[in-house]
């Protein structure tokens, strides 16, 4: 399962779970909070209350393009943890932008035409 407080990250890091095949049984929580004085955009950790789960932290006041890419990049640090891998940021800021420019393409086919092709 996926938790998030905006129905926009939720659809944001569905897709990006789906396109990366996240194994669906692993459970991720979005939160936003104010992650200034860490001067980070994101990040995301392996959620020790949790057997089979991962938390993403957003900072609270980015503006809505660089919240989905940052989404993106830590969806892409999520598929590495989930594979047993570090952390590559190289993979995961080449993939963030692909993923977002996707993601956009698929958001727009709904807007317009209120379905999804195939
Ligand atoms: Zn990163």
């Amino acid at each position: 399962m996926i938790y998030a407080n905006r129905p926009i990250l939720l659809d944001i890091a569905a897709f990006c779970r789906d396109r990366l095949h996240i194994p669906i049984d692993i459970n991720i929580n979005i939160h936003e909070c104010c992650l200034k004085e860490d001067s980070v955009m994101g990040w995301c950790y392996d959620d020790y209350d949790e057997e089979h789960g991962y938390d993403i932290e957003l900072e609270v006041t980015l503006d809505p393009v660089d919240a989905a890419e940052t989404l993106c990049h830590e969806m892409v640090h999520i598929k590495q943890f989930s594979e047993g891998k570090d952390a590559d940021e190289e993979e995961a800021e080449k993939l963030e932008t692909i993923l977002y420019k996707e993601w956009r393409e698929y958001d727009e086919k709904i807007i317009t035409y209120g379905y999804v092709g195939c």
